[in-house]
């Protein structure tokens, strides 16, 4: 079969078409959040880009099923082998049970995802309740040779296994620089060699959360719960898998090791990684005292922001720069971003309630508009260049105001009109998910029958020869930002782009 969707794929360095191993199935895997505060805006990056690999898969008629995990244990501090638990840390700071904190912050992030539009994913597992798995796929890795035990703890034998297999084939990095790159061992450590991860890890006195095992009580690595559950909904290989760059090395590496040492089968046949988010030309960082989280855009509620930011503003502003590339957020840009998506959103509007004496079909109406149908699906399938795929929709929303300003002189049919709207939509609200959000539908009925009150009291006020209230009324809207525009059928209002 052939799709024409087009990925570039992390681990051949190349762009490929995809085409999946079971049509019309699709697997696809990527690594969510640890749940122990709060999140900010690579959460929103990483979770949005996939939200649209999601969408556009199932545009194309693929039935996609989308596996996202809650990382709550085993990734400790630094990303590191060793240190305190980071859910586990939250819990004994703030006096909760793990799972409480697990709970609130899943919550949380569900809330956030939700206002930025992202479809949940078919399948959220949490590492905690794979933990069967875990030391069952840690045993085959030990029985296979490619893991040894230490002090109760598992550690992944990463030299043993780059000497049959190849260690490093996603992230570029060669074994020989990890090594030269690596701290000596003081003798001390459990691990063998410094480049070596733990599978398990046997629990401290004071480590709270812990589970029996043929090792030691303990918890799982970080790593390992993504193969666990990834293979355990998808299958030992499956189509695709994403995560933000940050997750290439050491954390999909090891994955690949770890699947291939187990089962012997390559994990995933399409490496996807989004790139990361700077904040005012920096990167985010706690010490630089940058980090934003999500809320904050949307309450407005930190000192770096002008002003809140809709949450479909932040999705709009994201999807306007290809995944691949960085992406530098501040509130200029954001401010920009919100005029063109309102000026996207007033387009759609206006084309919806659209009445003209509509003409008959022609050739160069038909033309215009397959034009931008192509162009719209050529985007998305050149790696989702969602960027170009908002620039189609701009020509549509500039064609749509000429037609509604008397500007364009060859006036569609109805059904190519329909043929518009619904191309529009399909791409606007469906596969970037742009849709409606900016008010609920609810308050946005109350905001017209609002503005419908107001109207007819400027327009009593007209008749009356009123002129000081009904230009009052004008230019009080006109200052924040809605525009009143009179009609032979009365008057009409939208928001300002
Ligand atoms: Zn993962």
């Amino acid at each position: 079969m052939s799709t024409k969707l087009h990925f570039y794929n992390t681990i051949t360095r190349k762009k490929e078409e995809f085409i999946p191993a079971n049509p019309p199935f699709v697997g696809m895997y990527v690594c969510g959040p640890t749940v122990y505060g709060d999140a900010h805006l690579g959460h929103a990056r990483s979770a949005i880009t996939f939200d649209i690999v999601f969408r556009y898969l199932k545009h194309l008629g693929f039935k996609v099923r989308y596996v996202r995990n809650i990382t709550d244990v085993g990734h400790l501090e630094n990303d590191a082998d060793h240190g305190e638990d980071k859910v586990a840390k939250k819990a004994r700071l703030e006096q909760l049970e793990p799972m409480e904190v697990v709970q609130y912050y899943k919550d949380r992030y569900h809330k956030d995802m939700d206002a930025l539009n992202n479809n949940r994913p078919s399948i959220e597992p949490q590492a905690s309740g794979h933990i069967i798995e875990q030391i069952a796929m840690t045993q085959k890795i030990l029985d296979n040779g490619f893991a040894y035990v230490s002090n109760g703890s598992v550690y992944f034998d990463v030299e043993k296994y780059a000497r049959s297999h190849h260690y490093g084939k996603l992230s570029g990095r060669k074994i020989e620089d990890l090594q030269s790159n690596t701290r000596d061992l003081d003798g001390q450590d459990e691990k063998r060699s410094s480049l070596d991860f733990a599978l398990w890890k046997k629990a401290s006195p004071e480590h709270i959360m812990r589970w029996p095992s043929p090792w030691s009580d303990g918890f799982p690595g970080w790593h390992i719960e993504c193969s666990v559950m990834s293979s355990k909904y998808l299958g030992e290989t499956f189509d695709i898998h994403g995560g933000g760059m940050d997750l290439l090395f050491p954390h999909h590496e090891c994955e690949i090791a770890q699947s291939v040492g187990s089962n012997g089968e390559e994990p995933v046949r399409y490496w996807l990684h989004n790139n990361m988010i700077t904040l005012n030309g920096q990167k985010m960082a706690k010490s630089l005292g940058n980090t934003i989280m999500l809320h904050q855009f949307f309450n407005g509620d930190h000192e770096l922001l002008e002003q809140a930011y809709d949450p479909l503003t932040i999705r709009f502003f994201i999807l306007q720069a290809h995944y691949r590339s960085t992406l530098d957020f501040g509130n200029e840009p954001l401010q920009a971003a919100q005029k063109g998506y309102t000026r996207l959103n007033n387009a759609l509007a206006a084309a919806r309630s659209l009445n003209l004496n509509w003409g008959s079909d022609s050739a160069d109406t038909k033309n215009r508009i397959d034009g931008w149908e192509t162009n719209l699906a050529d985007a998305m399938n050149d790696d989702l260049n969602t960027a170009l795929t908002i620039a189609s929709l701009f020509d549509m929303a500039s064609y749509i105001n000429a037609l509604k300003n008397n500007q364009e002189k060859l006036i569609p049919s109805k059904a190519e009109f329909d043929r518009v709207v619904s191309l529009f939509e399909s791409y606007f609200e469906d596969v970037l998910g742009l849709g409606g959000a900016v008010v609920s539908d609810q308050s946005a009925q109350k905001l017209d029958d609002v503005m419908k009150v107001l109207l007819e009291i400027r327009s009593t006020a007209k008749s009356n020869k009123d002129y000081a209230t009904s230009d009052a009324i004008r230019d009080q809207l006109k200052a924040i930002g809605v525009t009143v525009m009179d009609g032979k059928d009365g008057a009409d209002w939208q928001f300002d782009a």
